[in-house]
C-alpha cells in the first residue's frame, strides 16, 4: 500500500530498493486528471511501486504524469520503461536533464564506468523517452495538473539538471536531493555530493528558492516527508559548507593514495557522526544510500575545478 503520512497527509510510496526500506521514497499526488508520480526511481524498484500502487487500486493507465526533479538513476532510471507500459504518460524534467532521457547513450555510458559490473543490478534498464512524452521545464514555471496547482523552480547545486515543484494545494515542496538525504523520524541531514555538477554557490541559491515558497512539509527523496522546514533547510545550509570545508582542508595536494586515505577518513566521520545523531534503526539506510565517499570526489572535483 502507498504510505499516508499523517503529519503531511501525504501520500508516498517505499520503493524498498534492493529490498531495503528507507531508501526511495516516490511521491504520489491526486489530479482530475489521474495520478502524479514524483520520482518513480530506478527500473530495478518499479515492481514494488506497481505492486504497491495497485494495491491501492491504482495502475500506469491511472498515472498522468512523472514529475522528476532530476535524471540520476535512483530517481528517473524508470521513466522509459513507464513509458513503454503507459505511452499517454507525460514527463516533467529540465531542459538540462531532457536530451539524456530522450537519447541516454551518454548518460548511461558515464554511470556504466562508475558502476561498472554492477549497472544492470543497480538499476536495470534505461529506456529513451521519446520527445513526445517530454514536457521541458527551464524552472519558474506555474503548472496547473489536472485542476491542480504547482510551481516549478531550478534548483542547481546537487545537479545542474535539477527543479523542485511546490504543490501549492498542500504546501508540500518536493526538493529531490537539493535538502539531502534524511528518512523520516531521523535526525541527521546527510549532503549528498557526489560527481560532477556540484556548485557550492547554487546550493545555496537553490535552498534560499525553497525557503521563499515558505513549503509547510519538504519532501525529500532519501527518504520521505519533514514538517521541520526551516531547521532542516538550516541543516542543509550549513552542513554543505561544513563538508567542502572538511575536503579542502583535507585534500592533498596532487598525490592519489592521500587521496584515497583522505576520503577514507572523511567517510568514516561521517558516518561516525550520523551514528551520534540518528537512532540505530536507521543507521543502514544512511550507510547505504548517504554515499560520503561520493560527496568526497564531488567535492575534491568541485576544488580542483577553482583555486583553493
Ligand atoms: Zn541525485
Amino acid at each position: 500500500m502507498t504510505t499516508i503520512d499523517s503529519a503531511s497527509a501525504l501520500r508516498y510510496v517505499d520503493t524498498e530498493y534492493l529490498g531495503h526500506k528507507h531508501l526511495i521514497a516516490a511521491g504520489i499526488i491526486e489530479t482530475d486528471d489521474g495520478l502524479l508520480v514524483v520520482d518513480p526511481g530506478p527500473t530495478t524498484a518499479l515492481e514494488t511501486l506497481t505492486r504497491k500502487l495497485a494495491e491501492s487500486g491504482d495502475a500506469w493507465a491511472d498515472v498522468h504524469a512523472v514529475l522528476l526533479t532530476h535524471i540520476h538513476l535512483d530517481h528517473a532510471g524508470a521513466v522509459g520503461t513507464i513509458v513503454e507500459k503507459a505511452p499517454h504518460v507525460q514527463v516533467f524534467v529540465h531542459e538540462r536533464g531532457a536530451p539524456h532521457l530522450a537519447r541516454p547513450q551518454r548518460l548511461l555510458a558515464s554511470a556504466r564506468r562508475i558502476y561498472g559490473d554492477d549497472m544492470d543490478r543497480l538499476w536495470g534498464a534505461f529506456e529513451p523517452v521519446p520527445d513526445e512524452n517530454l514536457t521541458v521545464l527551464s524552472g519558474g514555471e506555474s503548472l496547473n495538473l489536472g485542476g491542480r496547482p504547482f510551481e516549478v523552480a531550478y534548483t542547481p547545486g546537487h545537479a545542474q539538471h535539477h527543479v523542485s515543484y511546490l504543490d501549492a494545494t498542500t504546501g508540500t515542496a518536493f526538493i529531490g536531493d537539493v535538502g539531502g538525504m534524511r528518512v523520516s523520524g531521523a535526525g541527521t541531514v546527510l549532503p549528498v555530493m557526489p560527481p560532477p555538477d556540484v556548485d557550492l554557490p547554487a546550493w545555496h541559491d537553490s535552498i534560499d528558492t525553497l525557503r521563499a515558497w515558505s513549503p509547510e512539509t519538504l519532501f525529500v527523496t532519501h527518504f520521505g516527508p519533514h514538517t521541520d522546514v526551516d531547521d532542516h533547510l538550516d541543516a542543509i545550509d550549513t552542513r554543505i559548507d561544513a563538508f567542502a570545508e572538511a575536503v579542502r582542508a583535507a585534500l592533498p595536494e596532487d598525490d592519489e593514495t592521500g587521496e584515497t586515505d583522505a576520503a577514507a577518513a572523511f567517510a568514516a566521520d561521517v558516518i561516525d557522526r550520523m551514528h551520534e545523531e540518528t537512532p540505530e534503526r536507521y543507521w543502514s539506510a544512511y550507510e547505504r544510500f548517504g554515499q560520503p565517499r561520493d560527496s568526497w570526489h564531488g567535492l575534491a572535483r568541485y576544488w580542483q575545478k577553482r583555486e583553493r
